[in-house]
């Protein structure tokens, strides 16, 4: 029996809304909002970043899986994963019997207790070819939000497999996003695809590629690059014509840079020609991480904050690279909830480092003892809530109470 799929939701959007508003929105952040994003609480002045937050993928897919939960009250409703990377929404949707299926080490799920009464959710990173052939095979009712900024990242590889070119991804292997990118080449004859993490890791592509006399050996690079390609990939063979695509979520300038490097090592080496013919290359950072990117850019360039507070989860990529873009301007804090705040001891939690699973610490004594300027922005997985929680509570250990 094949699963009745839904892409659209179930057009229960109004019906939701209440409970979505009530769940993520907040009447603070509504406030500085209406105050072109800056406002001032006794000593403390809160500037908001042009964009921030839910982005409209995440939107659509949070909307969807209520909806599914009101459309199918009695029924088990799975989710793929997670639906976007932020704990607070997750554990939100756990309240309401939403059951979540993790992936093991290697990235595969086990769908075996799913049955055809069932209702599976995909999450907005997407799933790969063959989880979603799984799911249909199990007969269930399947509610897909994929993001359509990633299914336009899938059209751009599914056309490199077409014309054979391997798809060069810039993102992260363990990342469900560039998991099911990088699946989508697999439908083809000689689709074939690597990921690579960073500028780092596309030069000791582009060395092999064009034969460097640094470049590492074969054995080596297959060892390097082995969860990280498809499998029989064969770098004498398989670099010959590269499409480089990216994870929606990567640091735009990081992706522009791989793309620069590797037709510019292709060109140097083989000539213009060979580079017009054998490399392809095309953005595919969605306009909400740019948006968001370009919001912090644009706030540390005038005159950036003393201190910065970025909310969202540690393993969410977008977060990540906005922690990244403004460390170097400002005294940044990456907290993954407004609860890493203690208002109790005035400590903050946070992460430091762009590395995803690099330890929380604990900092004392983070704001200045008079007047500061607090900048404030969130990765496209949380919710309004969440970043007006962080103000009250950044304002409450100032002895300065808000309305939530
Ligand atoms: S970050 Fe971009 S690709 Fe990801 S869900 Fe949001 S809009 Fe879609």
């Amino acid at each position: 029996m094949d699963a009745t799929y839904f892409r659209k939701g179930f057009g229960l959007k109004a019906e939701v809304k209440p409970v979505i508003s009530a769940e993520y929105d907040s009447a603070l952040l509504e406030r500085i909002r209406s105050r072109a994003n800056v406002d001032r609480f006794g000593d403390v002045t809160i500037h908001l970043a042009k964009d921030f937050g839910f982005c409209y993928g995440v939107d659509r897919a949070v909307d969807y899986a209520y909806q599914a939960r009101h459309k199918f009250p009695d029924r088990r409703i799975f989710l793929v994963g997670e639906i976007i990377h932020n704990s607070h929404v997750n554990q939100r949707l756990r309240e309401r019997g939403i059951e979540f299926i993790y992936p093991d080490d290697d990235g595969r799920y086990d769908f075996r207790s799913i049955t055809a009464e069932d209702v599976v959710i995909i999450p907005a990173f997407g799933v790969t070819i063959g989880d979603l052939e799984r799911l249909r095979k199990t007969g269930c009712v399947l509610v897909d939000t994929t993001c359509g900024s990633v299914l336009l990242v899938w059209k751009r590889v599914q056309q490199y497999a077409r014309d054979g070119f391997t798809a060069v991804i810039h993102g992260k292997y363990k990342h469900e996003e560039s998991r099911a990118t990088a699946s989508q080449v697999l439908n083809y004859e000689n689709g074939r695809y690597l990921i690579v993490r960073n500028l780092d890791e596309a030069e000791v592509v582009g060395r092999y590629l064009v034969g460097h006399p640094d470049r590492i050996g074969r054995d080596d690079f297959l060892r390097r690059f082995r969860k990280c390609s498809s499998t029989g990939f064969d770098p004498d063979r398989d670099l010959a014509k590269i499409g480089v695509a990216n994870q929606t979520t990567m640091l735009a300038t990081e992706s522009l840079a791989i793309g620069a490097r590797l037709r510019e090592m292709m060109a140097r080496s083989f000539g213009e020609d060979h580079a017009r013919t054998h490399f392809r290359s095309f953005g595919t950072i969605c306009s909400a991480t740019q948006e968001r990117q370009d919001a912090v850019i644009e706030m540390m360039s005038d005159e950036p904050p003393d201190l910065m507070i970025v909310i969202g989860g540690y393993n969410s990529s977008n977060t990540n690279h906005l922690a990244h873009l403004c460390r170097d301007h400002a005294t940044t804090f990456h907290i993954a909830t407004a609860d890493c705040i203690n208002t109790g001891t005035g400590a903050i939690r946070h992460k430091p480092e762009l590395d995803p699973h690099a330890p929380e610490v604990t900092a004392w004594n983070w704001m200045p003892a008079g007047p500061f300027r607090l900048g404030m922005t969130a990765g496209a997985s949380t919710p309004d809530n969440q970043i007006g929680k962080a103000v009250a509570r950044v304002l409450a250990i100032r002895g300065i109470e808000v309305e939530l």
